[in-house]
């Protein structure tokens, strides 16, 4: 057995990343798969492999947007999307799209709408990236387009927005 073959592995991580046999069913359906400079199978392999470390400053961990695709093809139950996850929280990385798809969906779930000035304030600060680009919010806000105060909706359409965050199954 490999080092790290279901052993290394599973004390950073929760994924049975063992499990994996590469079928790529997971790399087949990643909407960012061809952005990437490892393929969400190739990502599990080296998990499994103890390998993690050539993982480290890719463009997968900046790109992944965490939608789990990866986890809901793969026949053995593994998220490589998670995995993502578990190596920007190990290597100190935030990454750029999955940080940003989870601040516009925090705020779709908290206001039923998005606050674009909030949303790139929070992706500056949490990527510690996007200052240069100050000029160019500067620029929008001039123009109407940074809206200082948040939007919100209201009545029905918030309640059927809070809806769609409630687990399956639920009240
Ligand atoms: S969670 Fe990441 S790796 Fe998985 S399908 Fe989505 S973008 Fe690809
Ligand atoms: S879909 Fe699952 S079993 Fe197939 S390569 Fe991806 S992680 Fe491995």
């Amino acid at each position: 057995m490999p080092e790290g073959l279901g052993g290394e592995a599973q004390r950073w991580l929760d994924e049975p990343v063992s499990r994996c046999y590469g079928c790529r069913k997971c790399s087949g359906g990643c909407p960012m798969g061809e952005e990437f400079d490892w393929a969400p199978h190739l990502v599990v392999r080296l998990a499994q492999l103890g390998r993690e470390e050539a993982l480290r400053g890719s463009r997968t961990l900046q790109l992944c947007t965490g939608c789990g695709t990866c986890g809901e093809r793969c026949p053995n139950g593994i998220a490589a999307g998670a995995v993502v996850e578990a190596l920007r929280r190990r290597f100190g990385e935030p990454g750029g799209a999955g940080t940003l798809h989870r601040g516009f969906l925090a705020q779709v779930r908290r206001r039923g709408r998005i606050h674009e000035l909030g949303l790139a304030t929070r992706f500056a600060w949490e990527t510690r990236a996007g200052m240069d680009r100050a000029a160019l919010g500067m620029a929008l806000w001039r123009h109407g387009k940074l809206p200082l105060w948040p939007p919100r909706l209201g009545g029905p359409a918030r309640r059927e927005v809070a809806a769609m965050f409630r687990p399956r199954g639920g009240a």
